[in-house]
């Protein structure tokens, strides 16, 4: 029979030249963001810069090759070399394309999403990127017959190459140590771009984190809360609306150069301009919007505790938590909540999602079934707002908001020109603005004092220096992924009855305030008091007539 080509066997490769071969591919294609950000630094520039990139490059390739060298046993080495390369894949192409970079909120980001998030993040970019990066070097490994070598011979090939590969890191950092130690230092960014081993150390701290916190139990707060309210006072209607990736400074009540708030403008309300985030993303903000602990404490916690819900409904309000986005966090668990994913109403969902709009329709169904003795003291609506949530900003908008044109329609953000990013974005605030108008009107035709509430959980980056989207880690995030829009309407018999003065509201315009202020603001608007309740970080209880009542 006459022998063909396919037919020649193909020389069985030693493993360490897989490994090697790996380590080198990984450093090179999937690390392309770090050495973009490198080439980018002002500090790494002329031979000496290009000295500095090649150190770092041979560190990372040794480091990577020394973490290959543990897996390289016979049924372990191709799985593993596949992991590295497919998670390598994946990191590149959001690195590159939105700026962001891979931490353990990122992760928990990634674990906390749903099928929407994802489908609004897929796109034929990604696909390519995949394929390319990770599904052609996975399937040529695959292909690939490894020479077999017994257990001792092998035992010593991989601490030989475990070793030489340490040296190669140590090495190559002593040389380039002085500006490695000054550049990491600058730039913290950097070491959440190494990949694949940013994600596999990222994964690392979130699978620790149960260790360090003990998530078994739920720790009880608000234990004596009450309403403290003048005896007889009519029972008040509050909503608080949980905006979305809303930036502080797309407002045009915060003095935006365009005009993205038309009907808040009309309406009596105090926007706060100073207002800073707990966190970059939904996952870290949320549930620290909603305890007692405040940024610091919360992020060093070592149990979970109840939150800002659970000392409410204790107090015996009616609350009721409404989510138009993927979830609340755990913050809602006890308490009455309904999601809107499975709604089909008309004209606000399309099947995938429903505009914010949704969260109103059916409102005063959904109130008049909480239990009557509950809304006889007052009743507290959470609306969780899709708001500007990103890629796919014109998903979020009707039609009939479209204001600023032409916009981005794409949710490879990179792709369109800067002014259409910006352009879509913005018509997410002006439907913001619409639903919160909205809000407003629904609220003036019920009686009784009436008040709303909107703050959002993070701000967002629009291609400011190649980043996109929200998530950096909080100390290196710009401050657009920070400053969030705080507004607030009250009714005119809710004024009289708190005895709120507006003026006093519109002295903190500009002061420096936090999502630590948000549940003792809150615990002051809705009059209920606990040991939790810190006077001084209530922004309402300051403003009103008789705020201490014991
Ligand atoms: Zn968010």
């Amino acid at each position: 029979m006459k022998s063909t080509v396919s037919d020649t066997p193909r020389p069985a490769r030693h493993p360490l030249t897989l490994t090697l071969l790996a380590s080198l591919w990984l450093v090179a294609l999937p690390n392309i963001p770090l050495w973009r950000q490198l080439a980018h630094l002002p500090e790494v520039t002329g031979l000496r810069g290009l000295l500095f990139g090649l150190g770092l490059a041979l560190g990372v390739a040794g480091l990577t090759h020394a973490l290959l060298c543990l897996f390289n046993w016979r049924w372990l080495l191709k799985p593993v070399l596949s992991v590295f390369l497919l998670s390598a894949a994946s990191g590149t192409y959001f690195m590159w394309s939105y700026g962001i970079v891979i931490d353990a909120n990122m992760i928990v980001n990634v674990l906390q999403t749903d099928p929407r998030e994802a489908a609004d993040l897929f796109n034929w970019r990604l696909l390519v990127s995949l394929v390319l990066l990770g599904v052609l070097p996975v399937w040529w490994l695959w292909r690939q017959p490894v020479r077999p070598l017994g257990l001792v011979r092998r035992l010593g090939t991989n601490l030989l190459a475990l070793a030489a590969s340490v040296l190669v890191l140590v090495i190559s950092l002593l040389l380039i140590y002085q500006d490695f130690a000054s550049v990491m230092r600058n730039h913290t960014q950097l070491r959440y771009l190494i990949n694949p081993l940013n994600s596999f150390y990222a994964i690392g701290r979130v699978v620790a984190q149960p260790l360090e916190r003990d998530h078994s139990r739920v720790e009880p707060i608000g234990l004596d809360a009450r309403l403290d309210l003048p005896s007889g006072a009519a029972p008040a209607t509050l909503i608080v609306v949980v905006g979305e990736t809303a930036r502080a400074g797309n407002f045009g009540l915060n003095g935006y150069a365009r005009d993205t708030t038309p009907r808040l403008a009309r309406e009596e309300v105090v926007s706060l301009r100073n207002v800073w985030s707990c966190g970059t993303s939904t996952a870290t903000s949320l549930p620290c919007m909603f305890s007692h602990l405040g940024k610091e404490a919360y992020e060093k916690r070592s149990s979970n505790h109840e939150s800002l819900l659970d000392v409410l409904h204790r107090a015996g309000l009616a609350v009721l938590w409404i989510d138009n986005q993927s979830g609340c966090k755990g913050t809602c668990n006890r308490v009455p909540n309904v999601n809107t994913a499975a709604l089909k109403v008309s004209p606000y969902c399309d099947g995938s999602e429903c505009h914010d709009e949704v969260m109103l329709h059916g409102l005063d169904r959904r109130i008049a079934e909480l239990p009557a003795e509950r809304r006889a003291r007052g009743v507290v609506v959470f609306l969780h707002q899709m708001g500007s949530h990103g890629p796919a900003y014109h998903k979020r908008v009707p039609q009939a908001f479209k204001r600023f044109q032409p916009e981005c329609a794409s949710n490879a953000l990179q792709q369109c020109a800067r002014e259409q990013v910006v352009n879509a974005y913005d018509n997410t605030i002006v439907y913001t603005d619409h639903f919160l108008a909205e809000t407003i009107g629904w609220l003036k035709q019920h009686k009784g004092p009436t008040a709303m509430v909107y703050l959002a959980d993070h701000g967002e980056s629009l291609g400011e220096n190649n980043l996109y989207l929200h998530g950096l880690p909080y100390a290196i995030a710009p401050d657009v992924q920070k400053r969030v829009p705080w507004i607030t309407w009250t009714s005119p018999a809710f004024v009289q009855q708190r005895g709120l003065r507006p003026s006093c509201l519109q002295d903190k315009l500009n002061a420096a305030l936090s999502h630590d202020h948000f549940f003792h603001s809150l615990m002051g608007i809705t009059g209920v008091r606990s040991s939790e309740y810190r006077s001084a970080m209530d922004i309402y209880g300051s403003c009103m007539a008789a705020p201490e009542r014991s």
